[in-house]
């Protein structure tokens, strides 16, 4: 058991890779609180996994945070898993899209840093792992404008709590996947199949082309990561940026 008495937060838990992290920190016997504004969803997840705690809790509140964190004073590992895709060049990017894309992807980690940072500080043995994506200051993607921007503040934000809080017992990673099978995937390459009047199919095939291994990655894929960077196996590893893209930034 990796994870035994660790509890461990993770943001975003109801579907793809968040949902996937909860089980596999289960698994290994972790004291998990899966949060999620899809609390539907939540609570399916608890159906399959009875001893995973669950939490409605909107990552853009920074109150919300706050009292989050004011209810769960003991966290060893938070897992700001969030994101949100807004597809688009700069020209299809209006300031809707920019604003809501650094609220959820980058404010969110803001937020449950801070608020979370007395408890990760209490447990001397914490561990931050923050999602970013291939598709940041790593690799150039197109029509992934403001995606990208926001994913790469979140390797800035990575470095710096890493340098800050070294001495102190807090760890700070970041994982940078290739394309990953969840639900929000499939919305997208069915907007995209709209859009651009293709079938679903052909544009998936076009998300499996980019990948060089010939295949798109698998949310236990990265769940498996974020174990290791949630456990003490990892302890030597802070501020690293963690590629797991099936070579697609090789
Ligand atoms: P997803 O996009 O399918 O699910 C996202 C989850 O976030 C949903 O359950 C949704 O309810 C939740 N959410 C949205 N807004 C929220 C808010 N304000 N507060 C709390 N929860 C909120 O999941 P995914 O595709 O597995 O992506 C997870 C993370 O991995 C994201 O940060 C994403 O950018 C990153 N990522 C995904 C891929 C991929 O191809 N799937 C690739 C690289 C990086």
């Amino acid at each position: 058991m990796r994870l035994a008495n660790k509890t461990c937060v993770i943001t975003a838990a109801a579907q793809g890779i968040g949902r996937a992290t909860a089980l596999a920190f289960a698994r290994q016997g972790a004291t998990v609180i899966a949060t999620d504004i899809d609390f539907a969803q939540l609570e399916q997840l608890k159906a399959e996994c009875e001893q995973i705690q669950i939490e409605f809790l909107d990552v853009t509140d920074k109150q919300k945070t706050q009292d989050f964190a004011n209810k769960y004073k003991d966290v060893d590992v938070l897992f700001n898993c969030v994101g949100w895709v807004a597809a688009g060049s700069i020209y299809e990017c209006d300031e809707n899209d920019w604003e809501k894309s650094f609220k959820i992807n980058v404010d969110s980690m803001y937020y449950m840093i801070q608020s979370l940072l007395p408890a990760l500080l209490k447990s001397g043995n914490a561990s931050i792992i923050n999602m970013s994506s291939a598709a940041s200051s790593i690799k150039g993607v197109a029509n992934r404008f403001a995606y990208s921007a926001t994913k790469a503040a979140v390797l800035g934000i990575t470095k710096a709590i890493a340098a800050d809080y070294i001495t102190q017992g807090v760890r700070c990673n970041a994982i940078c996947p290739g394309t990953v099978d969840s639900p929000s995937l499939h919305q997208r390459i069915a907007a995209q199949a709209e859009q651009e009047k293709r079938s679903v199919s052909d544009i998936y095939q076009q998300f499996v082309a980019r990948q060089p291994m010939g295949r798109i990655g698998k949310a236990e894929e990265i769940a498996a990561l974020a174990v290791y960077l949630a456990s003490d196996e990892s302890g030597f590893s802070t501020g690293t940026f963690n590629m797991i893209d099936g070579g697609w930034s090789n």
